[in-house]
């Protein structure tokens, strides 16, 4: 008899989508545009207090939109985390522009405002200033964005701030995704609220807004026949999908408690091990905990590795994930600079990704701290 899966993050619905949803049905706004993609539109404005936010097929459009604002072009440099997804540099080369990377620091594992000062210092004397600085809220917890704005604003470069895994989260009340020029959402389907595929661009600039709105709607001129004096892209959510979200909204802080409690209730059980252990948020910060994760150091385990733990949890039937492997180890962006001192690959090679989902019951998180527990006192 197979196990009964326990998945990382999996979409939790809560029953309002489909009153939505049915709205869009019965009133025909089967279209990527309409009242709910205006209404999510608001929803993610009041939640995050941005003043405006364009709703998008998916953060990596965001982000492509986000890149195009900023004028960044073939030739040009954008510095982003290596540390992440890499939806978040893939836009960068979609413009022909040159990904800058550079590593974590160890205390919020996001970019490291010492190694970023290193890198615009280093670039400018090679002759380019980058265009932008793409940092990112890995799992939910915030950069230190204080300080990374306080270098951008010093030399002057624009920020498109990556909180596709940080909606909810907040430095001292104030929301992720708000601190830079640009702020990147995303509702994919492991997202902490999803739209089964979605994304959003946030920012107090309106004229940044309207125009990715105009963009992502195949920057179509106003004029009665199709006229165009830009490339435009296909990029606008839709109507169906935007119901989705304004359920999911209705829940979003929920959604957080529950992740928080996730990971409260991994700290309470597996911190004592020795060699485990957790990440905690500074003070001030408020993290979403998109994704509970632990530190495994083999010096401590009596050799025990986070692949031993993973593979052990999958026996169970229990999907786990090593945290993200850096950008400047990827075969595909490992000829771009980096600017680090080894801390994304530490954290690659001890780190395990936990289920983290809203919707884990009490039976599966025991389940998954037992498995955890088991293999450790072997
Ligand atoms: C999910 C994610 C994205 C991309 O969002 P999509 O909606 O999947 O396109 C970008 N950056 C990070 C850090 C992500 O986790």
């Amino acid at each position: 008899m197979t196990k009964p899966k326990i998945w990382l993050s999996s979409p939790h619905m809560c029953g309002k989508e489909f009153e939505y949803v049915k709205d869009a049905f019965d009133t025909n706004w089967i279209a990527p545009l309409g009242p709910h993609v205006d209404g999510f539109e608001k929803d993610l404005c009041n939640f995050t207090q941005s003043e405006n936010a364009a709703a998008l097929s998916a953060g990596t459009a965001a982000i492509h939109l986000a890149l195009i604002l900023l004028d960044v072009k073939a030739g040009d440099e954008v510095i982003c985390q290596s540390f992440t997804f890499s939806a978040s540099a893939n836009p960068i080369v979609y413009q022909g522009a040159t990904p800058i990377f550079v590593d974590s620091e160890e205390e919020t594992w996001n970019m490291c405002p010492i190694q970023l000062r290193k890198a615009i210092e280093d670039r400018i004397s090679k002759g380019k200033k980058p265009k932008a600085i793409i940092p990112v809220h890995l799992y939910g917890m915030p950069a230190k964005m204080n300080e990374i704005l306080a270098i951008a604003n010093e030399f002057g470069i624009p920020i498109i701030e990556d909180a596709a895994e940080g909606l909810g989260s907040k430095i001292n009340e104030k929301a992720c995704g708000t601190f830079g020029n640009l702020g990147v959402l995303s509702f994919n389907g492991n997202k902490i609220i999803t739209t089964s595929g979605g994304g959003a661009l946030i920012s107090n600039n309106e004229e940044y807004i309207n125009k990715a709105r105009f963009l992502a709607t195949q920057a179509r001129d106003s004029a009665p026949h199709y006229q165009h004096s830009q490339i435009g892209y296909n990029y606008r959510m839709s109507n169906v999908c935007a119901a989705i979200g304004r359920g999911q909204m209705t829940v979003l802080q929920d959604r957080v408690n529950q992740r928080r409690m996730n990971f409260e209730l991994y700290n309470q059980h597996l911190s004592g091990i020795s060699g485990i252990t957790f990440i905690s948020e500074p003070a001030g910060y408020y993290s979403n905990r998109w994704l509970s994760t632990i530190l495994v150091n083999p010096l401590h385990t009596n050799g025990i590795t986070r692949e031993d733990i993973r593979i052990a949890l999958e026996k169970e039937n229990i999907e786990s994930r090593p945290l993200w492997k850096p950008m400047h180890m990827q075969p595909i962006f490992k000829q771009y600079p980096y600017y680090g001192n080894n801390v994304s690959e530490k954290l690659f090679e001890q780190g395990l990704c936990l289920p983290s989902g809203s919707n884990l019951t009490k039976a599966e998180h025991q389940l998954v701290v037992k498995t955890v527990k088991n293999i450790l006192s072997k």
